[in-house]
């Protein structure tokens, strides 16, 4: 996908390496300054630096029960943060409508995305959980891609996390900024392709609700439609997914090319799902021939580059 301007990510200041840390560190993460900068406009918050705790700071934790948790000093249980972090969390996603996805800091009880402890007298309580920013955040936008930096280094969820923020930036600019059911459908056509790597149920689903587009209320189409489609690709599409979907893809140059180009082609996906190779091979020879021979429509889908080539991100999946 080309590019015209960065997409509007919000990031936790210290992942930038802002000195924002309770004891005045920061966590620079190096993928996000040195690549996802390229094609990311980050804007960065500093949550517990904004509801005024200082810096140098007492560090605080998620205390007492899984479901109501609240945040206190690691010293001082008298220092009750929780309600000025949930309300900052809620007000910085209004404020933000057009950030189109948002990386977070692993750990924190402020913003962590599913990997802070909360303790009681006894110790920590089972299970990895939300930080305090997270839920207000949450609670106000639930769609927004979120991600922690930690798991970017995993390939699989890297690779995901990206081509969310990219879909979600396509509907925000293609079809939230101008609703309409023609919209909803030439996105839906977009990206079919790519809903069935992740999921063939939902690319029924999907489908069948968008061919009424027509016939129901715009606003009950836009607010079903995205939540299901963001629902859908939350999760990596698995080799079987991805390879499934190729072979649908290479049935657009059937009548194009020639019996040994196709039986290379299937070579190649075959082995990209034996995980001989990674996806970005099937996907290059793919996209070479449809390149020449594929219809217009074949050629739209995002699925066939999902987010920036230069990222290389299908390298490593
Ligand atoms: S994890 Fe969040 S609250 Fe803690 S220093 Fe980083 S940005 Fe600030």
């Amino acid at each position: 996908m080309q590019l015209k301007n960065k997409i509007p990510v919000g990031i936790s200041a210290c992942l930038l390496g802002e000195q924002v840390r309770y004891n005045g560190g920061h966590k620079q993460s190096r993928f996000c300054l040195q690549h996802l900068s390229k094609v990311f406009d980050f804007s960065a918050f500093c949550p517990e630096v904004a509801i005024g705790l200082g810096i140098p700071r007492e560090p605080i934790r998620l205390v007492g029960s899984i479901e109501a948790p609240r945040v206190v000093g690691t010293e001082s249980h008298a220092m009750d943060v929780t309600d000025a972090l949930f309300d900052y969390g809620v007000e910085i996603a209004r404020q933000t409508q057009h950030l189109a996805g948002y990386i977070l800091m692993s750990k924190s009880p402020s913003c962590a995305l599913a990997s802070a402890k909360i303790y009681n007298e006894k110790g920590s309580l089972p299970g990895k959980h939300a930080g305090m920013f997270v839920r207000g955040f949450r609670r106000q936008n639930p769609l927004l891609p979120l991600e922690e930096e930690a798991r970017l280094n995993d390939p699989a969820l890297r690779e995901n996390f990206i081509a969310r923020v990219f879909a979600y930036h396509d509907w925000r600019h293609n079809v939230a900024g101008e609703p309409s059911a023609r919209a909803v459908v030439a996105y839906h056509s977009r990206y079919k392709y790519l809903l069935m790597s992740h999921s063939q149920a939902a690319y029924k689903q999907l489908g069948q609700f968008v061919a009424k587009a027509g016939l129901m209320p715009l606003e009950q189409l836009t607010a079903e439609y995205l939540p299901a489609f963001m629902t859908a690709i939350s999760q990596p599409a698995t080799r079987k997914g991805h390879a499934n979907t190729l072979f649908h893809i290479l049935g657009y140059l059937r009548e194009a090319v020639s019996g040994e180009v196709r039986q290379d082609l299937a070579n190649k996906i075959e082995d990209y799902r034996k995980g001989v190779v990674n996806l970005a091979v099937p996907m290059a020879l793919l996209n070479h021939y449809l390149h020449m021979h594929g219809s217009e429509y074949i050629q739209s889908q995002a699925y066939l580059q999902p987010h920036c080539y230069d990222l290389g991100l299908r390298n490593a999946i």
